[in-house]
Parts: structure tokens; sequence; C-alpha cells
């Protein structure tokens, strides 16, 4: 053999070892406004989960020179319309999909609205150490200036990064990386929607170049006491939103539709209108474990300031916003209805 073949031979070898260096990333599609589609570039009026998976990925062709790439539809909708069928469905096949030993990470389209909670949902059932990654867009992939394909870019190559293994389900959104139990969505309509009040952003990810700052501490994962291969069905965990002169009836209608759980969103320090405090401490008298939550958007609930927790039975959130503490009482209902141990769930998740 020449010179000039053996270098060729070597070049293939490099070529093809590079290629097979590629990570595995399966994308499943949900909906949401990255799927949208819109009558003008101009216009925020549009119509959530309009365009295929593959319409998606098609206009990003850059993220096939990252990692080999498989997309899959599991809805096509608009997040405010999620619901616990789409959740399982979408927990199982994320779970199924990181059992293979040829799939390396996840990348999940989905709709802004939700995502938080779909993705402290995912995080705290899946049994997998591999990336799980959430990505969305503000603008409608018709518009001007879509966020969409840079941030499927970026979504990609977080989840092809090793870096993203061990961290729970994160959400890729405007060049940040976000942690599940941390994110909330903070503005209607901006790019930089998303934000982690208590903690900030674990992370960066900018045209592909991901930095991780920060880790998750509480349990998620492999470490959560949640396994999705458990969990059939889930019970009914309502949200009530405090306000001054508050009623107590929507508290008793809960109860009587079959609510297991309440989170309440109080004012302040997750604090009451006497009639709903009273309503509330009566459902737990029942039996429903009530959380005390804050609409603040951020900071710790603290067990008994004005609140007598001890008195009314009352659990607290932590420092989970509201629709967090729901994911979390859906988990630990489904689970037990032991109040210390929901209690501990929310020390430890
Ligand atoms: N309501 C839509 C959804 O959550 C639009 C929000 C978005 O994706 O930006 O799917």
């Amino acid at each position: 053999m020449n010179l000039f073949s053996k270098f060729t031979l070597a070049a293939l070898f490099i070529a093809s070892s590079l290629a097979a260096a590629k990570p595995n990333i399966y994308i499943l599609a949900t909906g949401g406004t990255i799927a949208g589609s819109g009558q003008s570039e101009l216009s925020g009026d549009y119509k959530s989960g309009a365009k295929s998976v593959d319409e998606l990925l098609a206009a990003v062709p850059q993220i096939n020179d990252i990692a080999t790439i498989k997309g899959e539809q599991i809805s096509n909708i608009g997040s405010q319309e999620m619901n616990d069928e789409i959740w399982l469905k979408l927990a199982n096949r994320v779970s199924e999909l990181l059992t293979k030993n040829d799939v390396d990470g996840v990348v999940i389209m989905y709709g802004t609205d939700t995502m938080e909670e779909t993705a402290y949902f995912l995080s705290l059932v899946i049994k997998s150490k591999k990336p799980i990654v959430f990505v969305g867009s503000m603008r409608s992939s018709t518009s001007i200036s879509a966020d969409g394909p840079l941030n499927i870019y970026n979504a990609v190559s977080v989840a092809a990064d090793k870096n993203a293994r061990e961290k729970g389900a994160l959400v890729v959104m405007n060049d940040e990386i976000h942690a599940a139990r941390e994110v909330t969505k903070t503005n209607t309509t901006n790019v930089a929607a998303f934000t982690s009040p208590n903690s900030g952003k674990i992370g960066t990810v900018n045209y592909g170049v991901v930095n991780f700052y920060m880790a998750p501490l509480r349990k998620h994962t492999i470490s959560s006491d949640f396994n999705i291969k458990d969990i059939k069905a889930l019970p009914r965990v309502d949200i009530i939103y405090a306000h001054p002169q508050d009623v107590g009836d929507f508290v008793e209608t809960a109860v009587q539709k079959g609510a297991k759980g309440i989170v309440v969103a109080g004012m302040g320090n997750g604090n009451l209108y006497p009639d709903t405090e009273a309503a509330l401490a009566k459902a737990s008298e029942a039996g429903v474990i009530v959380v005390r939550s804050s609409r603040t958007g951020s900071g710790s609930t603290s067990v008994g300031s004005e609140v007598d927790d001890a008195k009314l039975g009352f659990l607290t959130a932590d420092n989970l916003n509201p629709q967090k503490a729901r994911v979390l009482l859906i988990l630990a209902l489904s689970k037990s209805s032991d109040k210390a141990k929901i209690k501990e769930f929310f020390a430890t998740h």
C-alpha cells in the first residue's frame, strides 16, 4: 500500500469514527408556539401546534452535524391543553427511550405555558441519568425573528453534551439552561420569558457552546422517590388563588368534586383571608392535603409565620411556586396519603 492509500484509509477511519461518535438524540414534539403557524410575520396571532416534528426539524438542518436525530410526534397541542393522559404518555415514552443503549438523550419540544410543570414532572419520575431537555419558543415558526430554530439547535447541543447528564430535566430557552424545579415562565410574550427566580439559571448555551455553572441539589430522576413505572393514574389536585375579601366556596367545591389535595397560592408568605383559611382547615380535617404556597413568584413559604400550620393541619410548599407545588403534591399523593411522608417529599424534592 502506497503512502497516499494509507493516508486515505486513515482519513476514512477518522471520519467514520467521528460520525460514530455523534450522540443519538430523540426529539419528541408535543406542540406549542414552536410548532405554531401565523397569518403574518408581524402578528402574535397564530395557531399553536400547527407544524409537524419533521417540518420543524427541517428548519434546523445544522442539528444533524452535532447528533444523529430521530423525531417523533407525541401530541400537537397548545400546552394549556395538556392533560394527565398525554403527561403519562410522554413520561412513559421518555422513560422507555432513555433505557435504550442507542439513545443518548431526549429533547422535548413543548409549549411554553406549562413547560415548567411538565419539566418538573419528568424530572421527578424518569429513572435515567441521560439528558432530558425541554425547548420551546415565544414566537411562532412563521414570525419575523422566530426564536424556535436557534432554541432547537441549542437544546440539541445541550442534550448531546455529557455535562447535561444527572441534572434532572432541563429547560433551554433564549441561550439559557434552567433546572426543571426552579424554572418558571415570567413573561407573557418576551423571548426572555424563562427565569429561575430563587436560584438563577444553571448554565448557558451560545450557538451550541454549552457551559454549566451549577447543578440542582434536590432529589430528581435517579434519586427521586417517584417512578413513572409505578404510576397509572394521577389524583386530582387543585390550585386556589388567594386575595382580599376571598371566599371559601372554591375550597368547598374542590373538596366536593374529589380533590385529594389543594395548593393555595397565598398572599405574601402564603397568607389567607380568614374565610378561606377556615374552609381549608375544614378540608384538611376531612383528609385533603392542603399546601400553602405564595403568589409572589419567589421565596419560601415559611411554616407557621402568620398562619398556625400545626393547628390548622397545613403543609407549606418550601420555595416551589403554586404550579410546581401542585406537581409534587400530585406525585406525593400518588404514593402516600400520610401527611408526615408528604411533608418529607416537600423537604427533599
Ligand atoms: N399557549 C401556547 C402553548 O403553551 C403558546 C405558548 C408557547 O408555546 O409559547 O403551547
